[in-house]
């Protein structure tokens, strides 16, 4: 198993070719935007030498213990064990700390290229094994790059005025495949050893060029990192005192497939379109359970704000207060039991891994599209106006002004005001500034938007047993 330092070297070793605000960056773990990034994925290489994380950080495996992001779930204690090693990295983070997106791909095929030869008489579950024992073996960051940028949303992959807004196949020889496209908002991707490329949605029979995945090396020559911005981002290079959270952070970024090169031996699936549903619903099912374990840990953060800001602000003695704390606690710990429960309820596949159950898994995400907007509500009616109006750390610094700021922005008379203020820019980040990136809009639109999940729990519902139960005790004959 590596550790953050080695990680670090692997990434300043990196070529890939990446830009950001217009600028081809040769070293990203050196610019300051980037740098909180990097630092949350180096904790989950550092996290194991943490006592805290004891029987969650590492796994067994048969060629030695591994990191557990690299594992897969052999028992619903591993699905469960999963949760509470996310909900622990968000509480130490308190950002996205972007190393389950591989986790995820990795175990929805390892399952998925065993059904595929189970039909087919393929030897995808091999080639996948192979490469799987590459990522424990050095430790690997994998990032899972499925959502494809889609074009006209009204037409179908073939049917777009660019064939490219899907990944395809482009070229085929007896030693691979060549591919292009996009896969947009790829989290934590400047940072991977490796990208897992998925298909986006189920694909047709008429379709089988963008019935594809496979993996490639992060530096693989054609592939086009393009960084996304985020709200307050250049606040990281104005200092630290300005951010709330200083040390962590996470990024997205769009992939470019410029004619991408794929070895044979790295391609997972080819063409094989009726197995592509199943594909993104465990890789889904797998993801929108990651959310009940990460989000709740980052609540767990931005709770603590709340309550400190009220007893900062004299107010955390007032009943309404401790009502508002107590419902965010509530909202938080709903989340985290849809977590547990979609891992309890899970089941063994065919290949022997264990996937959650997928109704559960997306009613916890489905959840988490909503819970954190009210959790950071009732954290912004705590903390008060004054995180929409606070002046800067530089003006507490200031010798005319500081004196001021300091006597007329104190709160109760025992806390220092720099305190009051370094709480209030926590709250601020994570509710409307640089963290509420992934506190947030990643709880909306990460692993599915809402309308993704809805659709799984209007397909699982079985609303036909449910009429046969209200006909039984309503005394309704069954052919009516
Ligand atoms: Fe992991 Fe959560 Fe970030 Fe997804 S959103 S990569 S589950 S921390
Ligand atoms: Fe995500």
């Amino acid at each position: 198993m590596k550790t953050g330092a080695q990680f670090q070297k692997d990434m300043s070793e990196s070529r890939k070719e990446v830009y950001w605000m217009g600028q081809k960056l040769e070293q990203p773990t050196q610019n300051p935007i980037l740098a909180p990034s990097f630092r949350t994925l180096a904790l989950t290489y550092d996290l194991r030498f943490d006592p805290q994380a004891e029987g969650v950080a590492v796994r067994p495996s048969a060629a030695g213990p591994i990191n557990a992001f690299c594992s897969i779930h052999f028992g619903l204690e591993d699905l469960v064990s999963k949760v509470r090693l996310l909900r622990l990295l968000g509480q130490k983070t308190g950002t996205c700390f972007q190393r389950c997106v591989g986790w995820d791909a990795l175990n929805a095929l390892y399952s998925v290229t065993y059904d595929i030869d189970a039909q087919a008489g393929s030897d995808y579950h091999q080639r996948f094994r192979r490469f799987l024992a590459h990522v424990q073996k050095d430790d690997l960051v994998c990032t899972g790059a499925m959502t494809d940028v889609k074009g006209d949303r009204r037409l179908r992959p073939g049917e777009q005025a660019d064939p490219d807004m899907y990944l395809h196949v482009v070229k085929r020889s007896p030693e691979g495949v060549v591919v292009r496209g996009a896969k947009a908002h790829q989290t934590g991707s400047i940072f991977a050893h490796e990208v897992i490329v998925m298909p986006t949605r189920s694909m047709r029979d008429s379709e089988r060029d963008y019935a594809i995945s496979f993996a490639v090396p992060s530096d693989t020559p054609g592939l086009v990192y393009i960084v996304g911005r985020q709200v307050d981002d250049t606040r990281r290079v104005e200092g630290s005192e300005g951010l709330g959270n200083d040390r962590y952070g996470g990024h997205e970024s769009l992939i470019v497939f410029d004619d991408v090169f794929v070895p044979r031996d790295r391609i997972f699936l080819d063409g094989e379109s009726s197995f592509t549903a199943s594909l993104v619903d465990r890789f889904s099912a797998y993801h929108r359970q990651s959310y009940g374990g990460c989000k709740v840990g980052v609540a767990d953060v931005l709770i603590g704000a709340a309550a400190l800001a009220a007893e900062y602000n004299g107010t955390d003695q007032a009943q309404p207060i401790q009502h508002k704390l107590a419902e965010m606690v509530y909202l938080n710990e709903t989340l985290f039991s849809c977590g547990l429960a979609c891992s309890t309820a899970g089941a063994q596949t065919a290949s022997g891994n264990f996937l959650v159950d997928p109704l559960l898994a997306n009613v916890c995400k489905l959840n988490v599209t909503c819970f954190p907007y009210e959790i950071a509500r009732l954290a912004v009616d705590i903390a008060g106006g004054l995180i929409a109006t606070l002046p800067s750390p530089e003006d507490l610094h200031n010798p005319r002004t500081g004196p001021l700021v300091e006597k007329y922005l104190r709160g109760v008379a025992e806390y220092p005001t720099a305190d009051r203020m370094k709480v209030l820019r926590l709250i601020e980040s994570m509710t409307m500034g640089n963290s509420a990136v992934h506190y947030l809009t990643e709880s909306l639109h990460g692993a599915g938007s809402p309308e993704a999940q809805t659709m799984v729990i209007a397909r699982s519902a079985d609303l036909e047993r449910k009429k046969n139960l209200a006909r039984d005790l309503a005394r309704i004959s069954p052919e009516t």
